[in-house]
């Protein structure tokens, strides 16, 4: 296929910078903008306004002009496209590269509005199917292959998704008069009306319908047939929390369309004891006061794969409350390659519980004494102290603040931080 020339379509050098770029979208959007050329220019412009803009959104953004400066427009291309026309069509391609972005979300799908007339030989692009699927960390760790049962739109084996028999000759669709679509008005806001088209249901945009007589027999004139599948989605080790699987083309087909994707997105179930953070994990550790002080031996963790971390804490190396210990080479497996991360381990110390009464002489005798440094001031009362205070409301509630602030409504949320 013909690469068309991002860099010549906005009128820069290969070596412009980004506000080069910027500069030269907007002197070449403005000059084509289909608002301000003549009625008769307007499709032309509004073309030349399309590759512009879509130029710009591939090189303004460092990946997408690394991938198109290395492999050109077959870095956002999928095989099997080709077509022939004169140049990309780059709307297709944005619809690829975003994936779901533009081309499938759901009810926006790549409908009429971009096809008809103008490209011939191409295929316009079905909609992507986006699930999201939920996924334990410990499937992330070790990866999985998951099998889904879908149910999809096939074209119909007996008429290729014709949908009539054999040597039958097809009707002009009489509903949209062989478009495949209609025109309909859609009010998108008081007294504002915007022009839309509307898939044909009669004809299922194909633009013709058989006679009853003529269709065919398996799919009576749907073209498509359900097909029932078990499809595997490979979950890589080290996958995260929106991670994209895509099974290319396993989305519904359609007569005339190139078949869409399904997507899954990965979201990441909440872990009862470890918290992923990028490559690391992280997990809160009890270990008791007489441990803290005498040190010990035992399985602190449990690891995704099953495994109990196992932690000697010798004596004399006594343990903090929130003290991190942090186990090089135990957080998540990346996705490329045989490293991982690392475990953070935030260490809580577990008091005896209320109502314990310690042997305070043998406690006394057992640790060592601890001399204050000397705070001088006169001693006064003894003071009454609230046991378990917050510092959340440190500096909180004062009404002074807040009669002065009372026309600003910022002013209180500032107040109380
Ligand atoms: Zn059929
Ligand atoms: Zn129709």
């Amino acid at each position: 296929m013909e690469d068309v020339d991002l860099y010549e379509l906005l009128g820069v050098s290969k070596t412009a910078s980004k506000i080069e770029i910027k500069k030269a979208y907007h002197k070449a959007a403005l000059s084509s903008h289909p608002d301000k050329v003549p009625a008769e220019e307007r499709e032309e412009a509004e073309i030349k306004f399309k590759a512009v803009s879509q130029a710009y959104e591939i090189l303004y953004d460092d990946e997408t002009r690394e991938q198109y400066d290395r492999s050109g427009m077959s870095a956002f291309e999928k095989g099997g496209m080709g077509g022939g026309t004169d140049g990309v069509d780059l709307d297709d391609l944005l619809a690829q590269m975003f994936g779901m972005g533009m081309g499938g979300m759901p009810g926006m799908g790549r409908g009429p509005g971009g096809m008809p007339g103008g490209r011939p030989g191409r295929k316009m692009r079905g909609k992507d199917v986006v699930h999201q699927y939920e996924v334990s960390l410990e499937d992330l760790y070790k990866g999985k292959t998951v099998k889904l049962s879908s149910t999809r739109n096939k074209l119909c084996s007996a008429c290729n998704g014709i949908g009539g028999k054999d040597k039958s000759r097809p009707k002009k669709c009489a509903n949209c008069d062989g478009k495949g679509w209609n025109q309909s008005l859609r009010q998108v806001g008081p007294g504002l009306v915007t022009q839309e088209q509307v898939p044909c249901s009669n004809c299922r945009m194909t633009g013709h319908v058989f006679r009853e007589k003529d269709r065919c027999r398996k799919c009576k004139g749907a073209c498509v047939t359900e097909e029932k599948k078990v499809l595997e989605v490979y979950i890589p080790r080290g996958s995260k929390e929106g991670d994209k699987i895509v099974l290319e083309g396993e989305a519904d087909e359609q007569p005339g369309y190139e078949t869409g994707d399904i997507v899954f997105i990965l979201q990441e179930k909440e872990h009862e004891v470890l918290t992923r953070v990028g490559p690391d994990l992280s997990a809160t550790i009890k270990i008791g006061l007489l441990e803290s002080l005498t040190g010990f031996s035992r399985v602190v963790v449990k690891h995704l794969d099953g495994r109990g971390i196992q932690l000697t804490h010798p004596v004399g190396e006594f343990l903090r409350n929130g003290q991190v210990l942090k186990i090089t080479g135990e957080g998540m497996p990346h996705k490329k390659g045989e490293g991982k991360g690392d475990l953070y381990l935030v260490v809580e110390i577990v008091f005896p519980e209320k109502g314990w009464t310690p042997d305070v002489e043998a406690i006394k005798a057992a640790l060592p004494d601890y001399k204050p440094e000397s705070i001088t001031g006169e001693p006064v009362d003894e003071h009454d102290y609230i046991r378990e205070a917050n510092l959340e409301e440190i500096g909180g509630e004062d009404e002074s603040w807040e009669d002065e602030d009372d026309d600003d409504e910022e002013g209180p949320q500032c107040a109380q931080q």
